[in-house]
């Protein structure tokens, strides 16, 4: 075999080009710039985060990912990783981009309550699979996202607070590390990159495969409270009061949402500003209903989705979209969210303040995040009480506006936010990510794990915490 496809018009420097004959002659596919399949390889949600590596390597197997790691090393370049690109970060313009959208394995062991799954795989399959057998993985927000991606930084779901971190459900990861070795991982068999690969995202390896424990959960009393602006105040006041009482069972989060005046838009949502809680009751849904009648009874909702629902539809809780869009996100960590916070959050985002963000959300952590059920992790910050997610719409005549707001909502909260920030949830890459979300001890145990398995720092995932 040769290369798969190219275009006379790539950027096609001599490193480049020897690794692509390399990768070629062993029968590995590579697709150069310029190409259908290189395009469509790259395309990444986010639009503002477009990606431009040197080549695009569709793994098949893991000889191909091996192969790539160490044609890449010999020639000097650098080699990144990608399945769906909801998460990319980084331009990847000195790197070939491992692209293992196609390792699509996924088995489910009903008996023994886990399944193995390949790196291509996303949530809403292994949702789907798990579904007879009334089992469920601990999926995010959106089932459209990677479970490899998601797993390596941590996994802070709908479900969070009554089952725990989903990177703590992994029993094994199949990884090639930097050194172009593929590997075998668990608790007991190197155990300390079976540490740093849950939470330290790809800077140690690039992982083929993972095997994880399931949960008997076949549904959930869950979904979301829309509620009008002009009711805000009261619900973001109450919800503040509501997690200080609410019990593990319970995950929620509120979201101030300024949803566009489109028709893809709920009608009474288009245009305006409203409220969102959104819950997942994992215990009895009568009790569910009896915690959730403190919000319902604050106002009369716009849309009320709360219900019993199986737990493959997970994804109605937050109802994320994930279109591609132009999008500036930012997180921070809060200690606290009493209620002096909300009302500062009513000023900075409420229905009255000049906000240019599309979504501003506050997420309740503790529960069993708290839990490392005795396997620690790179899993940084496990403590912090709630996390704080903005997102606006960077369409060009705003997004400087954008940019600016983002730091005045998160500056307007500093009274209550922490240092840090959550692996998934933090925009940025290098080592401006990796000093605003590793603990300094966590950043030197990844770097020395990272200077022993990969020597030559070719994953590009490890520059952050090489220096
Ligand atoms: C709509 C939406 C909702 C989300 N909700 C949540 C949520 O509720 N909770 C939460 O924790 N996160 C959430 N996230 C964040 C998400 O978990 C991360 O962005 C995650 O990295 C996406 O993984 P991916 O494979 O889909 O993306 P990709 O762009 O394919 O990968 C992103 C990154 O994941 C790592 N990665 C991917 N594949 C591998 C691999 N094979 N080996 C090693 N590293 C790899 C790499 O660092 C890569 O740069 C959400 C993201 C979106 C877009």
């Amino acid at each position: 075999m040769t290369i798969l496809s190219s275009s006379t018009g790539a950027d096609y420097r001599p490193a480049t080009a020897a690794a692509v004959a390399a990768l070629a002659d062993a029968g590995v596919p590579v697709h150069l710039p310029g190409t259908e399949a290189y395009t469509a390889l790259t395309g990444t949600s986010n639009l503002t985060k477009a990606i431009s590596p040197v080549a695009v390597v569709p793994v098949r197997d893991t000889a191909d990912v091996t192969g790539t790691v160490r044609v890449a090393a010999s020639a000097g370049l650098r080699v990144a990783v990608q399945s769906t690109g909801h998460g990319a970060t980084e331009t990847m313009h000195d790197s070939i981009l491992v692209s293992t959208a196609a390792l699509d394995e996924l088995t489910v062991h009903p008996d023994e309550r886990w399944a193995r799954i390949g790196a291509g795989v996303r949530w809403a399959a292994v949702l789907e699979a798990c579904a007879p057998y009334g089992l469920a993985g601990l999926a995010g927000s959106s089932p459209d996202v990677g479970v490899v991606g998601y797993l390596t930084g941590g996994g802070l779901g709908p479900v969070a607070r009554s089952h725990g971190l989903a990177s703590d459900t992994v029993r094994a990861f199949e990884v090639v590390t930097g050194d172009g070795v593929a590997r075998r991982v668990t608790a007991t068999h190197h155990p300390e990159l079976f540490w740093g690969l849950r939470g330290g995202k790809g800077t140690l390896g690039i992982v083929t495969a993972v095997e994880i424990d399931l949960v008997e959960q076949p549904e959930l009393y869950a979904g979301a409270l829309w509620f009008a602006g002009a009711d805000a105040p009261a619900v973001v006041r109450t919800w503040s009061r509501w997690c200080e009482v609410l019990p593990e069972e319970g995950t929620t989060s509120i979201a101030v949402m300024r949803l566009p005046d489109l028709p893809f838009v709920p009608e009474p949502l288009r245009g305006v500003t409203s409220v969102s809680v959104r819950f997942a009751w994992t215990g009895d849904p009568a009790v569910g209903e009896e915690m959730v009648r403190a919000i319902r009874s604050v106002a009369a909702p716009l849309i009320d989705t709360v219900q019993v629902i199986p737990y493959a539809a997970l994804g109605a809780v937050h109802t994320d979209p994930t279109d591609p869009m132009p999008l500036h996100e930012h997180h921070s960590l809060l200690d606290a969210f009493p209620l002096e916070a909300a009302d500062r959050l009513l000023e900075l985002v409420g229905p009255d303040a000049p906000c240019a963000q599309a979504m501003v959300e506050v997420r309740q952590l503790g529960g069993k995040v708290l839990d490392d059920r005795g396997v620690p992790s790179a899993f940084p910050h496990r403590d912090a009480a709630f996390s704080l997610f903005t997102i606006g719409v960077m369409v060009p005549e705003v997004a400087q506006v954008v940019t600016q707001d983002t730091a005045r909502v998160h500056e307007g909260l500093a009274p209550w936010t922490r240092e840090g920030g959550l692996p998934n949830f933090t925009d940025g890459a290098g080592p401006q990510w990796a000093q605003r979300v590793l603990t300094p001890a966590v950043a030197r145990r990844l770097q020395t794990l990272s200077m022993v398995y990969d020597p030559d720092a070719v994953l590009l995932a490890a520059r952050g915490i090489r220096g």
